[in-house]
């Protein structure tokens, strides 16, 4: 693609400065929580539309999810807590649990469509696909906002709203990357593919839809807030985890009967566990696999004056692409687990007996872009034309770029504006800076891979 052409896009940009930063405003007034997706995907098609695209517009099919990718698809979610990682599983969630479960008519996309819209290219070029999800998470405590969350207040350079990072500025970016390429009658001779897809959050289920409904591209951009000036080439994965411990529940006066040990308090028999666990977590670590184990929540026990019948530990492990891609690292972690529950277990004459049990309520597999792709160095050039900056790499954690790179085979770079720390954090911000500086990276990328 010729620089002439590209400094007419840029120019494009700079020249709408202000309804791009409108229309992201617009679009962060929208509540498009988790499980009400769909005024925000009304905005997206009605904007996509616009530009002159060939609309498909689809609820995803669950059990295509689970027929299809039995290793990767998950529950539906909803930012409602109840509804939020709802039901728990021994191995892996499966469609009949779900179907047979008191959330099946709760737990759906009934009202929550994914949207695509294509740009033909002339032919004989190569393809991309754009994507990101239009869901967000809740706001948590509305106390500790001092912005309204669906208010869009702009301050200075910054913009304040629930989504702003994650991940509204980087559908915003894109949108406009590509109604600048469109309305500046740039020639492309590669399709350009716009996935506005739903539920990203805790389930990835609206990319893993267009998956399965044969999208590919020969590359992929997920603009997930990695920053205007910086890029990254993998994400981590996450099991979301439980463990059961069992105790014997007595009064404390009777915990000693005979001379023998009575009751059993569960919590002291958390303590083996935790040990089992954090020296897996440490030999990840040795190992160079980048594992954090976080033990978030622990429930156990009912009376001061009793010993705790059960304790319940729960949390999360971060992964590195080092695990394992795909469901191969998700098997790691549980394999991790079992050995910690195993390790524990035979090391306690109590677990001996009564085992501590490990359930799960949530996988993301961890994915790393093909470095023989051809598309990053497409993207630093992308840098370079734009903004005259060498974007830098940076690390990324659990997103839709697993299913756009492992399940359809699609070689994927997580570019976008904002910041990762921001993504459901309160008083969520982005800079107009950011906005602009990465529509005009994205554009002048369609630019140079589709032209
Ligand atoms: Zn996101």
């Amino acid at each position: 693609m010729t620089n002439e052409n590209i400094a007419r896009v840029i120019s494009w940009i700079d020249t709408h400065r202000g309804k791009i930063i409108s229309d992201f405003k617009e679009f962060l007034r929208i509540p498009s929580l988790t499980g009400e997706e769909g005024k925000g995907q009304e905005f997206m098609i009605a904007r996509l539309r616009d530009l002159g695209l060939e609309m498909d517009i689809w609820e995803p099919d669950i059990q295509e999810l689970f027929t299809k990718f039995p290793d990767i698809a998950q529950y539906p979610t909803s930012w409602q807590p109840e509804l939020d990682l709802a039901l728990k599983f021994k191995d892996i969630c499966t469609y009949e649990q779900l179907a047979g479960s008191e959330y099946a008519d709760r737990l759906t996309y009934k009202g929550r469509p994914n949207a695509v819209g294509v740009r033909k290219g002339r032919g004989s070029g190569r393809s991309l696909i754009l994507n990101g999800h239009v869901d967000v998470v809740t706001i948590g405590d509305r106390s500790r906002w001092d912005h309204d969350p669906f208010g869009a207040e702009h301050l200075g350079d910054t913009i304040y709203g629930r989504g702003a990072s994650d991940m509204k500025g980087g559908i915003i970016a894109m949108l406009k990357a590509l109604e600048a390429v469109i309305r500046s009658d740039i020639p492309l001779r590669g399709d350009v593919v716009f996935q506005s897809v739903v539920n990203e959050e805790h389930a990835g289920n609206g990319s893993l839809s267009c998956a399965a409904r044969g999208y590919k591209a020969d590359a992929a951009i997920c603009a997930e807030p990695s920053g205007a000036r910086r890029y990254a080439t993998s994400s981590g994965g996450g099991v979301y985890w439980e463990i059961v411990i069992p105790g014997k529940e007595v009064h404390t006066g009777s915990r000693w009967k005979d001379g023998r040990l009575n009751g059993i308090s569960a919590i002291e028999k958390s303590a083996p566990v935790i040990n089992a666990l954090l020296a897996q977590e440490a030999k990840a670590n040795a190992d160079q696999i980048k594992l954090s184990l976080g033990i978030g929540v622990v429930k156990g026990g009912t009376y001061a004056t009793a010993t705790a019948r059960d304790c319940v530990l729960s949390g999360v492990v971060y992964f590195s692409p080092a695990m394992g891609t795909g469901p191969a690292g998700i098997r790691r972690v549980k394999a991790m687990f079992k050995e910690a529950i195993d390790h524990a277990c035979a090391g306690d004459p109590w677990l001996s007996r009564n085992r501590a049990e490990v359930l799960y309520l949530h996988y993301d597999d961890a994915y790393r872009y093909p470095e023989d792709a051809g598309f990053l160095e497409v993207l630093l050039q992308s840098g370079k034309d734009a903004l005259h900056a060498d974007l830098e790499e940076t690390a990324f954690s659990a997103c839709d770029a697993r299913q756009l790179g492992n399940q359809a085979g699609v070689p994927t770079i997580i570019y976008g504006p904002g910041e990762l720390s921001m993504a459901h954090s309160v008083n969520e911000c982005v800079t107009e800076g950011e906005i602009i500086e990465a529509t005009k990276v994205i554009a002048a990328t369609i630019c140079n891979w589709c032209g």
